[in-house]
């Protein structure tokens, strides 16, 4: 599908052969299948090594730092007012460019300029995981839902499926959480009892589910567009006082869309009067920090060098998250032998990873640590809520909390995850 520039070339299917691909797939009606190769990621981890490549470069990364007010003398943007999220505290910082690339809140920012109107429509997106034995596919599967005939994708993720999307309007602004109704759920699952039909996947055996918000532009005012219906492109905008917008746009185009953000910012930069010669955008050949290597050669190196004592899968798993990193994780095993234990039973994730969140990572909470550095609460959200106490415990050491500070920050995270539960099940 995407011509000659994809990793492999597609190729169509007879119903006997998409039979074999796909033994567990509804029969009735079948004609054939094409086959077409896609790629996936991590996008917590994605940002995160982006954020950890800018600061190679000389970077400064606050994380829970909301710019709460812009700077302004004489009509132009000179900076921002910054709110500590955790702490309370403020500071101010003076930029000679000030760029708002605030996802679903690019127009409450942009309204801190100036007022505007809005650009963006935001909806939610749902997805579940349910366990991978139950629906039988072997590969990713595109479907069309039952309801609506929108597009949808079962995707394997080690022994789970992940399933998704939805698409519906959001209503409230970002501010509102998005949270999974218990109709996304029945969505979704519709959808995969009908092209699976021997799954009879029903909301209990929904292992954990998340909801996003999608910053897409908003067609004109007055047009009739389905929510999956609006285009998914990007525009960067620039207002009288120098404020550069980025709304909409994809993860899969994040770095063109970033090297004409930045584009943006050395044309303002030299109107301002910068002299300096700025070199060729290198973005599409700089490695990510853990991108020195292949996962693959990473853990064939790990492992010729006994492993540190870590089982094997541990080490695959070691080295597709952290690729030519991961002998950082494995330095804090070495270390101490106890951090190679498990964070829950079920997942291979070793509690070294949680100090390496913190001192190496900028983790300053427990849904940091199980959420967006490993993933735990996405693929085994039960087991997370149960492990919190102990990563919090692991926390506290680096980040100097008291007892009373770790067993609140546990107690906070079980919370809100028990109250996301809570609208679904
Ligand atoms: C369910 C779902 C499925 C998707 N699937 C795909 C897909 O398959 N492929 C694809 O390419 N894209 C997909 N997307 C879209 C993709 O996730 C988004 O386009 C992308 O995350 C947008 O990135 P962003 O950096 O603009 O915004 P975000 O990732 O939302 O980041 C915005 C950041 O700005 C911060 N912020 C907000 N206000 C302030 C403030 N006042 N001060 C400081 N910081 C602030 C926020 O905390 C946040 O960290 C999907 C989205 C959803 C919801």
């Amino acid at each position: 599908m995407a011509g000659l520039w994809n990793v492999h070339r597609h190729r169509m299917l007879s119903a006997r052969a998409t039979r074999k691909a796909e033994p567990a797939l509804r029969t009735e009606g079948l004609r054939g299948a094409g086959r077409y190769w896609d790629c996936r990621t991590d996008d917590a981890r994605l940002v995160l090594e982006t954020i950890l490549a800018a600061g190679r470069e000389g970077a400064v990364a606050v994380s829970y730092a909301r710019v709460a007010a812009l700077l302004k003398e004489d009509g132009r943007l000179v900076g921002a007012r910054l709110v500590d999220r955790l702490g309370g505290g403020e500071v101010s910082v003076r930029a000679r460019v000030v760029v708002n690339a605030t996802g679903p809140w690019v127009d409450t920012v942009a309204a801190l300029d100036a007022p505007a109107p809005a650009r963006l429509r935001l909806t939610k997106g749902v997805h579940v995981l349910v366990p991978r034995a139950r629906v039988g596919n072997r590969a990713a599967v595109v479907l069309h839902a039952v309801k609506d005939g929108r597009v949808m994708f079962v995707i394997p993720w080690q022994e789970q499926t992940l399933v998704g999307t939805t698409d519906t309007d959001h209503e409230g602004g970002p501010d509102v959480p998005p949270v999974v109704e218990a109709a996304d759920v029945t969505y979704l699952l519709e959808t995969v009892n009908h092209y699976f039909p021997a799954a009879r996947l029903s909301r209990e055996d929904v292992t954990s589910a998340f909801a996003g918000l999608r910053p897409l532009i908003a067609p004109p005012a007055g047009a009739a567009v389905a929510p999956s219906s609006v285009s998914r492109e990007e525009e960067i905008f620039a207002s009288p006082s120098g404020l550069i917008s980025i709304a909409g746009g994809k993860l899969t185009t994040h770095r063109l869309v970033a090297a004409a953000v930045v584009e943006r910012v050395i044309d303002a930069l030299r109107r301002g009067g910068d002299q300096r010669r700025f070199g060729r955008c290198r973005t599409g050949t700089v490695p990510l920090p853990g991108g020195a290597a292949p996962p693959d050669s990473v853990a064939a190196a790990v492992l010729s060098r006994d492993g540190n004592g870590l089982a094997p899968p541990v080490i695959g798993h070691l080295a597709d998250r952290y690729g030519s990193r991961a002998g950082e994780v494995l330095h804090l095993v070495a270390a101490d032998r106890r951090l190679a234990d498990p964070i829950v039973p079920t997942l291979p994730d070793p509690r070294a990873e949680v100090l390496e969140a913190v001192e190496r990572e900028g983790a300053l909470t427990v849904e940091d640590v199980l959420r967006r550095r490993t993933q735990i609460s996405l693929r085994e959200e039960s087991e997370g809520v149960k492990a919190a106490g102990e990563v919090a415990a692991l926390m506290a050491g680096p980040l100097g909390w008291t007892p009373e500070a770790a067993r609140a920050a546990a107690e906070s995270y079980a919370a809100v995850v028990e109250e996301g539960r809570r609208r679904w099940r």
